[in-house]
């Protein structure tokens, strides 16, 4: 294939060197949760293309809403412009996460919307006078994003923070939550953010977590009474509650939202990956309007910042179809189902010399490993058993489309459970 060579001459992928680049695989076409290759090898996918493609591949549903759009218009500027998707999607989110989230900034990416999340955080301190509140906590083993802002409150260690120190801002950490369930929590568990927030009195704007999953950072999980006593930290010393649900939205952990199963309600939240169904890329930054209006009385009167692709329209419009989907579908009993399967699938894991850990939740299922996989043979590995499974670090990962069958499910578990034991070997 002569395109190919010259891609791999041309293009970058994702944290990967342009110098004798890794292999990667021409995928031809995808449907339901099958990938095809150019060779015709099918794939059973369980990354749904990181955690956004919920519905599975080329849906008759939101194929339908982006050519249906398409012919009305692909694209406006959002500047002094609006549109019906984008009036009718802010309408669904406001709709479906917890009171008193009901203001909704449109933006391009998750990196993104945590970007503008920091900057409301700040804004909304400023606007109150209080121009020593801008430092952001946040726990270690959280992922954000890529871009400068979202980088600086990922992982110290395994967001490479040594490479940019120079660049980033500098942040607060606490140590991550160790506490998979309530009953694990007791108050030392969260003795670290406590310690911050008292040496840092009147000067931290807002606390950054990812609600019960902690993803990319080392997908581990924590329990709600973690978040209730976060929110009354919080509260205690006036901090604004950021969540980042661009991993956990729209059902993965089977909760709707993540803070809806911990019963915790943030000031800011930030929602991309799924919210398309994976058709494009899409971000939202959900408020308050008491952070919305006092944001809005200060110097200069707005909030400052604004995508050149706010709230296209085709992706609004596929993120209407998307959550339609969602919803009218039962998601609970789903999500319950395929935690089933990936218990049940990937329990043989724990017998393994390699293995120190396997935990589901919801529709996510690892296999922690005690050594980083070796990708160079496992990738292909796990490709020529007929799926795709990306590892990272020491863990070997899925979050599958909502829609796979418990066949396609069987056979994903056993491909990623017989490639671990081959590393073992
Ligand atoms: C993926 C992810 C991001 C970044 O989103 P992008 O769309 O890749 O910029 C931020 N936070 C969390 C929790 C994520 O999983």
């Amino acid at each position: 294939m002569d395109w190919l060579e010259r891609e791999r001459q041309q293009v970058w992928h994702p944290y990967a060197p342009m110098v004798d680049p890794p292999p990667v695989y021409p995928v031809r076409e995808a449907h339901g949760v099958r990938l095809t290759l150019e060779d015709g090898r099918e794939l059973i996918d369980g990354m749904a293309s990181w955690w956004c493609a919920i519905h599975g591949y080329n849906h008759p549903r939101l194929n339908e809403a982006v050519t249906g759009q398409l012919g009305r218009m692909a694209h406006v500027m959002f500047g002094g412009l609006t549109h019906r998707p984008a009036a009718d999607l802010a309408d669904r989110l406001v709709e479906l996460t917890p009171e008193p989230l009901d203001k909704v900034f449109f933006c391009d990416s998750g990196s993104v919307s945590v970007e503008v999340a920091l900057k409301m955080a700040v804004q909304y301190w400023q606007a109150r006078g209080h121009t020593k509140r801008h430092r952001i906590l946040t726990v270690r083993n959280g992922y954000h994003g890529d871009t400068a802002g979202a980088m600086s409150v990922c992982d110290p260690v395994n967001g490479m923070h040594h490479l940019f120190s120079a660049v980033l801002p500098e942040r607060l950490f606490a140590p991550a939550p160790d506490c998979p369930t309530d009953d694990d929590f007791n108050d030392s568990c969260i003795q670290g953010v406590r310690d911050q927030l008292a040496a840092y009195a009147g000067e931290v704007a807002a606390v950054i977590i990812e609600p019960l999953v902690q993803g990319a950072g080392g997908m581990r999980f924590h329990c709600p009474r973690y978040l209730q006593r976060l929110r009354q930290l919080c509260d205690e010393h006036g901090v604004l509650l950021i969540f980042d649900e661009i991993a956990t939205g729209f059902g993965r952990t089977g909760h709707l939202f993540a803070c809806q199963g911990a019963g915790v309600t943030p000031d800011i939240l930030c929602l991309g990956k799924a919210l398309t169904g994976g058709y494009m890329t899409l971000a939202a930054t959900l408020t308050t309007r008491e952070v919305s209006d006092t944001l809005s009385s200060g110097d200069p009167g707005a909030f400052m910042h604004g995508p050149t692709f706010m709230a296209n329209p085709l992706a609004c419009a596929v993120a209407n179809a998307s959550i339609d989907e969602l919803i009218n579908s039962p998601w609970q009993a789903n999500i319950a189902r395929i935690e089933n399967g990936l218990r049940r699938g990937l329990a043989p894991a724990r017998e393994l010399s390699n293995v120190t850990d396997v935990r589901c939740f919801g529709a996510i299922g690892v296999i922690e490993m005690t050594e980083a996989a070796a990708m160079h043979w496992m990738q292909p590995a796990l490709v020529r058993r007929g799926v795709w499974v990306r590892p990272f670090g020491r863990l070997v990962y899925v979050m599958p489309p909502f829609v796979m069958t418990d066949g396609d499910l069987a056979s994903l578990t056993s491909a990623m459970v017989e490639t671990v034991a081959e590393a073992a070997a």
